[in-house]
C-alpha cells in the first residue's frame, strides 16, 4: 500500500513532468491537497510530507477539520472549493484563509463584510461556469468582468484569480480547452482591471484527472484528492 506520502510525492512528480514539457518551472505550480471526505488524521499526514495547502468541499466538514487541527492552524492554509450558501457566509469569513467558488456578488459582499478586522483579505477566486450549462455552479464568462470588477472593489477581500471544474473528458485534447478557455479569461480580466491594484495571479484548475491538460494551459494552483487519498467512499451534502 503507497502511504500519503508516497502518493504526495507521486504528485509533485505528475507537476514536475507537466512543467517540463511546456517549459515551465516545476514551483510555479501549487498543490492544493483536497482533503474532503477524509478524516483529520489524513491531513495530519500530509502536513508531516510537507504539505501546508488544504482544499474543502463542505464548509461543516471544514470547519470540523480546521477546529480539530487547530494546533497546526497557523502552518495551514484553507481553501473551500465547493459551493457556498449565504447563510453559511459567515464562519467561512472567519475561518478560511480562501474561497475558490465564489460565484456571486451577495457571497462576496457577505464574506468581506463578515472577514474578521483582525485577519488579512479573504484570498478570492471567482468560479466560472466554463463548460457551459453542463454545470450548475459559476458564473458565466459573459457576466464575469461585471463580477470581477465588484469583488474587486470589496474591501475585505482580496480578488486571486479564476477557477472551474470543466466536465470531465478522457483525452488530453479535449481536457485542454476548457483550461485554456479559463486561462483567456484571466488574460482578459488582467487587460480589464490594469491600473487597479490587484494581484490576479491564481489559475486554479485541473484535479487528479486533468492536472497535466490544466498545467499545459497555465494553471498554477492544482486540486488534488484522490490521487493522493484514494476514491471517496461516501458522499455528503453540503
Ligand atoms: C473534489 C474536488 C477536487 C478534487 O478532485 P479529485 O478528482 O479527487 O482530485 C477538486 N476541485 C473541486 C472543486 C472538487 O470538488
Amino acid at each position: 500500500m503507497a502511504t500519503i506520502a508516497n502518493k504526495i510525492q507521486e504528485q509533485h512528480g505528475r507537476i514536475e513532468k507537466a512543467c517540463a514539457a511546456v517549459g515551465r518551472p516545476a514551483q510555479s505550480v501549487t498543490l492544493l491537497v483536497v482533503s474532503k471526505t477524509f478524516p483529520g488524521s489524513a491531513v495530519r499526514e500530509a502536513h508531516a510530507a510537507g504539505e501546508r495547502r488544504f482544499g474543502e468541499n463542505y464548509v461543516q466538514e471544514g470547519l470540523d477539520k480546521i477546529a480539530e487541527l487547530a494546533d497546526l492552524r497557523a502552518e495551514l492554509e484553507w481553501h473551500l472549493i465547493g459551493p457556498l450558501q449565504s447563510n453559511k457566509t459567515k464562519p467561512v469569513a472567519q475561518h478560511f484563509d480562501w474561497v475558490h467558488s465564489v460565484d456571486r456578488l451577495k457571497i462576496a459582499q457577505r464574506l468581506s463584510e463578515q472577514r474578521p478586522p483582525a485577519l488579512p483579505p479573504l484570498n478570492i477566486c471567482l468560479q466560472v461556469n466554463i463548460s457551459g450549462e453542463a454545470s450548475k455552479s459559476g458564473v458565466s464568462a459573459a457576466e464575469l468582468p461585471d463580477l470581477a470588477q465588484a469583488v474587486a472593489a470589496l474591501p475585505n477581500l482580496r480578488l486571486r484569480g479564476l477557477m472551474a471544474v470543466p466536465e470531465p473528458a478522457a483525452d488530453f485534447e479535449t481536457q485542454r480547452q476548457p483550461h485554456r478557455a479559463l486561462a483567456a479569461l484571466l488574460e482578459e480580466l488582467r487587460r480589464q482591471l490594469k491600473g487597479q491594484d490587484l494581484t490576479l495571479d491564481t489559475l486554479s484548475m485541473g484535479m487528479s484527472a486533468d492536472l497535466e491538460a490544466a498545467i499545459a494551459e497555465g494553471a498554477n494552483m492544482v486540486r488534488v484528492g484522490s490521487a493522493i487519498f484514494g476514491a471517496r467512499t461516501y458522499p455528503q451534502a453540503s
